[in-house]
């Protein structure tokens, strides 16, 4: 139900397109389709996934020679969901923390200045610190005195430790300081935030991986889980930003955030789809609880009812 809420905008504007494209028409033509693809590319699904799925209805309809525009809307779901399905097989059942040989369980966030990483590191601590796991944060995003800041202001609303050595100090010696507290507090994951500065690529790369071995030398195997949080509402930019981060370090998840606020969801169909990289969480809304797991099932249901 929230998440029909946080989809409201696309939800709306995908189905009203959706609708047009098919009135008055009684078959699935090469007129409907040229619409379709005009829907899906206005939704923010991306070109190339975009006319992957056109592809497919393509040849559906060739082969089934007569598809009722009724019709239509059963095989964009599954064809969307085929997609959702083929890079996201794990199954979903509530925000785990999966077991690591070497706890806590570390996860370092990544993604450029403003996109919603210190929001998502406040949510997910607030997620996790709900199911009773000791949760400690790392600043190692040192680049920017409000990112610190901001992010010792979600310590304190949540009400889990922080370690932090203010604006300018070496990331991988907070990275390296936070996991040492944690493990000293017997903590169950930590959550480290980073500077996204994709300007500059080789420093990126180097601070990244600094970060990165600092980690791995303290808890073998750390990070668990390297996450890109990505707007949802800047469309191009964000597939530009997973391509980008994706050369600079190894992403294992994604979080696609602010889909509450933009009527372009379909990005998350086209991010899965063209990164083979799972989107883990989505962010629909400013608030503590505005994190979900994100169900491809539900997610595409929602999208269509
Ligand atoms: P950062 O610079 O990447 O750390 O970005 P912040 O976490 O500070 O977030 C930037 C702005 O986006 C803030 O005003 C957040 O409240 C807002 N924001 C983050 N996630 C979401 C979301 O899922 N939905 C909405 N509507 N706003 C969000």
């Amino acid at each position: 139900e929230s998440l029909d809420k946080g989809l409201e905008k696309t939800k709306k504007s995908f189905l009203s397109k959706l609708t047009r494209t098919v009135v008055g028409k009684s078959r699935v033509d090469a007129e409907v389709l040229d619409n379709l693809e005009e829907v899906l590319i206005s939704s923010d699904v991306g070109v190339e996934t975009t006319l992957k799925i056109i592809d497919r209805i393509e040849a559906k309809v060739a082969k089934d020679k007569y598809v009722s525009t009724e019709e239509l809307n059963g095989i964009l779901k599954a064809e969307i969901a085929n997609l959702l399905e083929e890079n996201n097989s794990s199954s979903v059942d509530g925000i785990v923390i999966p077991e690591v040989e070497n706890t806590p369980y570390v996860i370092m966030v990544v993604g450029v200045n403003g996109v919603g990483k210190t929001t998502t590191i406040g949510k997910l601590a607030h997620q996790f610190k709900s199911m009773g796991k000791k949760v400690v944060l790392g600043a190692s995003d040192t680049f920017r005195a409000a990112a610190v800041d901001q992010l010792i202001i979600w310590a304190d609303r949540v009400g889990v430790p922080i370690v932090q050595q203010g604006m300018n100090a070496d990331p991988a010696s907070v990275a390296f300081d936070t996991l040492q507290s944690a493990k000293a507090q017997n903590a169950d994951v930590v959550i480290i935030d980073t500077a996204g500065r994709l300007h500059n690529k080789v420093n990126l790369m180097n601070e990244l991986s600094k970060i990165k071995n600092v980690m791995d030398k303290i808890v073998p195997g750390a990070p668990h889980e390297v996450l890109l949080v990505l707007d949802g509402s800047t469309g191009q930019n964000a597939f530009e930003q997973a391509k980008q981060f994706s050369l600079a370090t190894d992403i294992n998840a994604l979080a696609i955030t602010k889909l509450d606020g933009t009527a372009k969801g379909g990005v998350v169909i086209g991010i899965s789809d063209q990164m083979k990289i799972p989107v883990k969480y989505i962010g629909v809304g400013e608030g503590m609880n505005d994190l979900q797991l994100f169900d491809k099932v539900e997610f595409v249901d929602s999208l269509f009812n």
